[in-house]
């Protein structure tokens, strides 16, 4: 987990952004704050038809920066577990899969939650948190961490929503799941800043390792 490098980022190919968060300025900014990953994780749909110019504009940058540069897609997790990204991209590209939804039964959010954790396209488990209406048992904490950890899926502490909640990161760390960090940066100057969840860092950091010392 390294404060430098930020996996969760938006621009303005999407609708709510600020203007001036162009790949562009991301990636200038991302030097300035000497960054050594970035991730362009924009919010795709189905029926997108901007992402072969966003990815063609990665592309040009990524040739520019000493920055590792990461095209991809936070992709929505839908009632049924899949994912709301077109196939060809869902498979080719990094994607963080997240909860744009309230789905209000605690069935469904955990059946979608674990179909997501199986689907091999998905590389990350965005802003991971139970809806206000139920709450998840430590059992099923770690019932989530081994099923993570079984399909290596990452998940990230997330400094827009500080998520997940501070009482998911041991029993997740100690199924052996891996975390990283995503500013989830909607506008120049919350690109990798992490002062939001320096708590949860942490935590996660010394958890982490006291793991190793016990492997
Ligand atoms: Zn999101
Ligand atoms: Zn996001």
């Amino acid at each position: 987990m390294n404060l430098f490098e930020d996996y969760h980022v938006h621009s303005n190919y999407n609708d709510h952004s600020a203007n001036d968060l162009t790949i562009q300025n991301v990636v200038k900014r991302a030097q300035t704050l000497n960054l050594v990953t970035l991730a362009f994780t924009e919010h795709v749909r189905l029926s997108s038809n901007w992402i072969e110019r966003y990815l063609q504009e990665i592309n040009t940058i990524r040739q520019k920066t000493s920055i590792k540069v990461i095209a991809g897609f936070e992709a929505k997790i839908l009632a049924d577990g899949s994912i709301d990204c077109p196939d060809y991209y869902a498979k080719n590209y990094f994607i963080v899969a997240s909860f744009h939804t309230n789905y209000y039964k605690k069935g469904i959010w955990l059946n979608a939650l674990r179909k997501a954790i199986e689907n091999p396209t998905v590389d990350v488990i965005g802003h991971i948190a139970p809806e206000p209406t139920f709450n998840i048992e430590e059992r099923e904490i770690e019932q989530l961490g081994a099923l993570l950890a079984k399909h290596n899926k990452v998940v990230e502490i997330n400094a827009k929503y500080r998520l997940p909640p501070l009482n998911w990161i041991n029993p997740l760390i100690d199924g052996g799941v891996k975390m990283h960090l995503g500013s989830d940066a909607h506008s120049l100057n919350e690109v990798g800043q992490f002062s939001s969840i320096l708590d949860l860092v942490s935590v996660a950091r010394t958890k982490g390792v006291q793991r190793d010392r016990e492997m």
